[in-house]
């Protein structure tokens, strides 16, 4: 019988594989929609173009490289970096996406909505980064057993993932 492989590793599992972006931006595109919903929130135009700039792919993508984006297709009127700052504020408060600190970038969230435990897989090679889901229980609750009151974690493995060691052989 085939591993079932369990449905809250699959995101992972995939990141980092050749296979069907287009999948992986419409679930991805539709839970951040439904965590706004429950929010009621409403994205402004701005924070969803920059959204789907980082739903494009598993690479993640620096402030100046999303104005960059952002200005290619506004014609006349740029746009200033302040801006774009303020709406990856806003994503970012709202757990829509994380910062890569080892990287100074941005990357969608994929279970969109938690504020700490983010763990990420980055790969030195392709650059591409997983998320895994799930929290860090074991350090969240060894900071807890200390009584600190933990407001921001974030676990960033780097390494290399399997696919580039298979192309490394
Ligand atoms: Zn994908
Ligand atoms: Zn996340
Ligand atoms: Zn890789």
């Amino acid at each position: 019988m085939r591993k079932k492989i369990p449905e809250k590793s699959r995101q992972a599992e995939i990141a980092f594989r050749k296979h069907d972006h287009r999948r992986c931006q419409r679930q991805l595109l539709s839970a951040a929609t439904r965590v706004c919903a429950e929010r009621k929130l409403r994205l402004t135009s701005r924070q969803l173009q920059v959204l789907e700039i980082l739903l494009a792919s598993h690479h993640p993508v620096g402030a100046y490289d999303i104005l960059a984006e952002l200005n290619r297709s506004a014609g006349h009127d740029q746009i200033a970096p302040p801006i774009v700052y303020r709406a990856l504020e806003f994503l970012m408060t709202e757990g829509l996406i994380h910062r890569i600190e080892s990287r100074n970038a941005f990357i969608s969230c994929v279970h969109p909505g938690h504020c700490c435990g983010a763990r990420f897989l980055i790969c030195r090679d392709c650059d591409q980064v997983a998320e895994l889901e799930g929290r860090d229980r074991g350090l969240l609750a060894a900071a807890d057993s200390l009584g600190f009151a933990v407001d921001h974690s974030m676990v960033e493995i780097t390494g290399i993932c399997a696919e580039c060691q298979k192309h490394a052989e």
